[in-house]
């Protein structure tokens, strides 16, 4: 992914037809192909008619998006937040068989939450509670501490960092599970990318400051 204007789509990361059955081809070539290249070119729109924006990072535009013009602010919250949130969406998830947390996201979880049974019915109870459309999140904070949060619209949870995000817009499922969100919550799970999720993690860990020892 581009970190600043002109964006462009980045291809999905495997086949079209690699996470059947749980999410199909038809559903991932409309998700990808059509909403996320929606919200890169929507947000190509406006920034080409602002190019006083167009040097902002992604990421700062989805972090600091309140203080643009009024005239570009909302547009700009819902279509930079949705590159940036399917982005990662696409890149957390993997063919092939279910998988788990490793290493230190492994001990994170079993910290934090319990157990990873614990910290899954934490993420389903966010997607199912989040009324409407909008997103469920694993994030981390400055500290590596783990914890859930869900979002309304394309919003995300920055600033705290997000790992893994679970789309529930019903584009996301509707074509496989129709208004069954519990049930796209369960298949999505079994594509979830945990040993990227816990390489991710582990850079995460490393790059964090550390008082000097005394
Ligand atoms: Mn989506």
């Amino acid at each position: 992914m581009e970190t600043q204007y002109p964006f462009t789509l980045p291809p999905l990361p495997y086949g079209y037809d690699a996470l059947m059955p749980e999410i199909d081809e038809r559903t991932l070539h409309f998700h990808h192909d059509k909403h996320f290249q929606t919200y890169v070119d929507n947000l190509n729109k406006l920034l080409e008619a602002n190019p006083a924006y167009q040097d902002w990072s992604l990421e700062r535009l989805v972090r600091d998006w309140a203080q643009l013009p009024e005239d570009i602010r909302q547009g700009v919250r819902n279509n930079a937040g949705g590159v940036y949130n399917h982005d990662l969406y696409f890149k957390t998830l993997a063919p092939g068989a279910a998988s788990e947390p490793e290493g230190p996201l492994a001990d994170a979880a079993a910290r934090d939450f319990g157990s990873l049974q614990e910290l899954k019915s934490a993420m389903k109870a966010a997607a199912l509670g989040q009324f409407g459309s909008g997103w469920a999140w694993l994030v981390t904070d400055g500290d590596g501490r783990l914890s859930v949060r869900k979002s309304a619209n394309q919003d995300t949870p920055l600033p705290l960092i997000p790992l893994l995000p679970c789309d529930v817009w019903e584009h996301a499922y509707y074509l496989d599970y129709q208004n069954r969100r519990g049930d796209y919550f369960e298949g999505w799970w079994q594509k979830v990318d945990w040993p990227g999720l816990s390489r991710t993690f582990a850079r995460l860990a490393e790059n964090r400051p550390r008082y000097p020892q005394s």
